[in-house]
């Protein structure tokens, strides 16, 4: 069945530790040694294949995250980062240079908007702000000195979908690389298969789902994963975001579950979305209806693994949204905590937290008001007993009209 393949995939993968174990066994060293002089500098130039070097560069821990990752998104490669930023900004660094410009989602999570648009400037790369979902104005962005269309397949925070075929096809045309944020949608969508080039994920969130780390990766082609780990100018090798093997063997072990999880989060935000919208309450989640992108998401899903486990509600006001959070986590209905993919549910206002890197006036014009709630759904058992708890919460401070509610 095509839309398991993914999650096959991983379980696919069969690779023992050194002494039999079920596990592969943890690299638990910095540097390597070779029986030869010569195997030595051919792993410098890059042509030894099997031979580990220095862990900056690769171990064997990070090696087998890497390919387990790269199955998932049927990619030919990929390569694990200390955390999603590190992913994110060597991904970028290696494709663009000076002079270089590049068109984004206006909506993109807060740390990758300000990279673009404060840091990478003092290297002379220039980013245009566009919305993404205005193929258009993508188009119209693009000038001769396009390398790169940057985009988040479901947007963080206000879940707009990217059309990642025609998105694809107006970069292929441009002859520019498609790089891809997949992060709130792991297994849901494989942009991959909707011809993105570079693919990039915080596995800080669902994919690792015990937020214990941050961590990384970036899949692509294996030229391009070769590329970022070249000693003499590979991104991830020179600026040195790298993943520990100690971290990559455990984050490996919650991949393995990921896909049991995705259906859990995609089942209770989806019944959440549909309980919150009869109630009134102004809520956005790419599995009801009333989503603007509702059919495109339809379109590039592997619907085994659902919507996801995003949504947000609109409650008016910022001081009503705290007001709501603060007492939804003192009935343990969640954290207010930033970050997503946890097995509680957690809640922010992205214009005071996540999204607060992004000008107040470029939050409006984008549709981010200040009553919003982004709630990323936990694996809660009883999802029927956490609506009824919120709902209540929500009468209590008056934000839901009791006649509302019979
Ligand atoms: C969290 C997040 C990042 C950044 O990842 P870190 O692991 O925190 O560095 C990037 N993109 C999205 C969509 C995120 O949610």
């Amino acid at each position: 069945m095509k839309s398991n393949k993914a999650a096959n995939n991983i379980q696919d993968l069969q690779y023992f530790g050194e002494f039999g174990g079920v596990n592969p066994s943890i690299s638990d060293s910095s540097t390597y040694t070779f029986l030869s002089a010569k195997t030595m500098f051919d792993t410098f130039e890059g042509n030894a294949d099997g031979c580990y070097l220095y862990s900056r560069h690769s171990s064997p821990s990070n090696l087998y995250l890497g390919k387990a990752l790269a199955a998932m998104e049927g990619t030919e490669a990929a390569t694990v980062t200390a955390s999603g930023m590190g992913a994110i900004t060597a991904a970028i660094m290696q494709i663009c240079q000076q002079g270089d410009h590049l068109v984004c989602s206006r909506t993109i999570y807060g740390g990758t908007y300000a990279y673009l648009k404060n840091f990478l400037p003092k290297f002379g790369v220039k980013t245009t702000f566009v919305d993404i979902t205005d193929l258009n104005a993508v188009e119209h962005a693009i000038t001769d000195k396009t390398k790169l269309i940057y985009c988040e397949s479901v947007s963080n925070p206000l879940l707009e979908v990217a059309d990642l075929r025609s998105l694809s096809s107006i970069s292929k045309n441009s002859g520019l690389k498609l790089m891809v944020d997949n992060t709130f949608s792991p297994l849901s969508i494989n942009p991959g298969n909707f011809g993105a080039d570079v693919i990039i994920h915080s596995l800080t969130k669902f994919i690792n789902g015990t937020s214990d780390t941050v961590a990384g990766v970036i899949c692509g082609t294996r030229e391009f994963i070769d590329e970022l780990r070249n000693v003499n100018d590979g991104a991830c090798m020179l600026l040195g975001s790298t993943m520990d093997s100690l971290r990559s063997a455990s984050v490996l072990k919650n991949l393995r579950t990921l896909h049991i999880r995705m259906i859990q989060h995609s089942k209770n935000a989806s019944y959440l979305a549909e309980k919150f919208e009869s109630l009134g309450l102004k809520t956005v989640y790419p599995g009801l209806k009333s989503h603007p992108s509702h059919d495109l998401f339809k379109s590039l899903m592997n619907t085994e693994y659902g919507f996801g486990g995003m949504l947000t509600i609109d409650v008016g006001s910022i001081e009503k949204a705290n007001e709501l959070m603060e007492l939804m986590q003192e009935r343990n209905l969640g954290y207010l905590a930033v970050s997503l993919g946890f097995y509680k549910t957690l809640f922010s206002a992205p214009g005071t937290s996540t999204s607060s890197e992004i000008p107040l006036e470029e939050q409006k014009s984008m549709g981010l008001s200040d009553g919003l709630i982004r709630f990323s759904i936990g694996l809660d058992a009883d999802i029927e007993r956490t609506y009824k708890t919120m709902k209540k919460c929500m009468l209590d401070l008056n934000i839901l009209e009791p006649v509302n509610s019979l």
